[in-house]
């Protein structure tokens, strides 16, 4: 005769947790090879285990967001139904819900003593896995993000914002993540019930294209409208790509005019975004456009400062903290990783931390940072190899023999130096940021086909490196 599912869970808790956890592992094994890596661990990786109940023979599958939890429901409820059945049939029906998504283990598997464990849904929908560090509390505010972060706030927390949606832009590490996340904690703060959804634009992408191959962008794009406040982090990932921009940029203009607000982070400005439309653009400017520029001195010490204060067991002397905010001036990322590692090399090799310890754990970081390379020693360099007047670099002259030297040098100004392109242009004898873009487009084009020209720019790029 067969044990009663139920009499099994319940004598022996362990025994049903193990018996679910061993029957999961192998059901997400199999998913993860039918469906591909990206799919897999996007949507079907953050699945936890909730309580079974042995009585109705129903599981409950857990995902951190409302959002993904309906995108798991439509497009894997019956599947995962259908293999739950195979490896394990006392798993007679499966519910999709919102929950804590901590990957569980086998031995912490609950099975509860009793059936009613179904949670009641909660009401108001946190988004995706916002990193709990990003706050606003946490941010640093100096001159070259005080509008960025000023802007957040509003838009997080006013009634009414005037602007919609908030395009920030800004180098790498300078903290567009931080500030979004930011916005999603204080917005789910005043809002509890409202929901907020949170992603990169590289998983929209993913998304998007998923939903198109299964007929289902209607669905895709219902989901996003529902959001009360939607973020997507670095759009630069989309531009360019023409079906996910144009599917893109419908969804924000939907949502904005629905209301809802949207918040766009980028590395560059929006008419440096590739092949955007004009009315894509002019879309844009109705919101607010706000850059994060580098940290100056002042903000990268006060960083350091703060950072300090949740490291109270690192004893930093001040001689040290301003030498770290002068020699490490490219990003507030490194400038965070260079203190993880000294404060990680101190612990481990119970050693002061003085100058001279610094410069041995820090001495890759600080190289790096060392290497200012100038708009001018660019133009120099090319014009020497080329054999060229130097002041053709900034001259109206179109000829092709100092027209492509200048691109040239246009083009290893973008890739080597922090300029901006309006910036850049200027150095070129005052041209339009446009025609920097057109150089870096065009010599990006021409390398690839061209031979001798790659080789040019990879030995410039070593002389000006070295
Ligand atoms: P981005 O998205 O612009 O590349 P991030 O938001 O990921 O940059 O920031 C990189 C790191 O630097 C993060 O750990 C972030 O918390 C930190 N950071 C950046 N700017 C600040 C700031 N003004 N104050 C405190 N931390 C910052
Ligand atoms: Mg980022």
């Amino acid at each position: 005769m067969q044990t009663p599912a139920r009499e099994s869970a319940g004598s022996s808790v362990e025994d049903g947790g193990d018996l679910i956890a061993a029957a999961w592992e192998s059901i997400r094994a199999n998913l993860r090879r039918d469906c591909g890596a990206r799919t897999f661990d996007g949507w079907l990786r953050p699945i936890a285990l909730g309580g079974f109940d042995a009585d109705s023979g129903a599981l409950r599958l857990q995902l951190p967001s409302q959002f993904m939890a309906d995108w798991v429901q439509t497009h894997f409820a019956e599947r995962l139904a259908l293999a739950w059945k195979a490896q394990l049939p006392q798993v007679r029906q499966i519910r999709i819900g919102v929950g804590p998504a901590a990957p569980r283990t086998a031995a912490a598997v609950e099975i509860p003593a009793s059936p009613e464990e179904t949670r009641p849904e909660p009401k108001g929908i946190y988004s995706v896995a916002l990193e709990p560090r990003y706050r606003f509390e946490n941010f640093v505010v100096g001159k070259a993000n005080e509008v960025a972060f000023s802007a957040a706030q509003t838009l997080a927390t006013a009634d009414k914002v005037a602007f919609n949606p908030l395009f920030i832009h800004g180098g790498t590490g300078r903290g567009k993540t931080h500030l979004l996340h930011a916005i999603g904690h204080e917005f789910h703060r005043v809002r509890p019930r409202a929901k907020i959804i949170y992603m990169s634009a590289e998983k929209f992408t993913v998304e998007f294209l998923a939903a198109l191959r299964a007929n289902e962008t209607f669905k895709f794009k219902q989901q996003l409208r529902s959001a009360d406040l939607l973020m997507i982090d670095d759009v630069q990932f989309i531009a360019g790509k023409e079906s996910t921009q144009e599917e893109f940029f419908h969804t924000m203009n939907e949502i904005i005019s629905a209301g809802r607000r949207f918040v766009i982070s980028s590395d560059r400005a929006p008419q440096d975004l590739d092949g955007l439309e004009p009315r894509i653009l002019s879309r844009l400017s109705w919101g607010l456009v706000a850059d994060i520029n580098a940290a100056d001195l002042e903000l990268r010490l006060n960083i350091i400062t703060k950072k300090l204060e949740s490291l109270p067991e690192v004893k930093v002397p001040g001689d040290v903290v301003m030498f770290l905010a002068k020699r490490i001036s490219s990003n507030v990322r490194e400038l965070e990783g260079a203190l993880n590692r000294i404060a990680a090399y101190a612990a481990m090799q119970n050693r002061a931390i003085d100058l001279d310890f610094v410069g041995e754990v820090l001495a890759n970081i600080l190289r790096a940072n060392q290497r200012r390379i100038s708009i001018d020693e660019i133009q120099t360099r090319v014009s020497d190899h080329y054999r060229i007047r130097k002041a053709e670099m900034t001259s109206a002259r179109r000829a092709r023999e100092v027209a492509r030297p200048r691109q040239v040098a246009m083009y290893l100004s973008k890739q080597l130096t922090p300029r901006s392109l309006p910036e850049i242009g200027r150095r070129f004898g005052g041209r339009d940021h446009t025609t920097v873009i057109h150089a870096v487009k065009q010599i990006e084009k021409l390398r690839a086909q061209d031979a001798e020209l790659d080789a040019d720019i990879r030995l410039l790029t070593r002389q000006l490196e070295s």
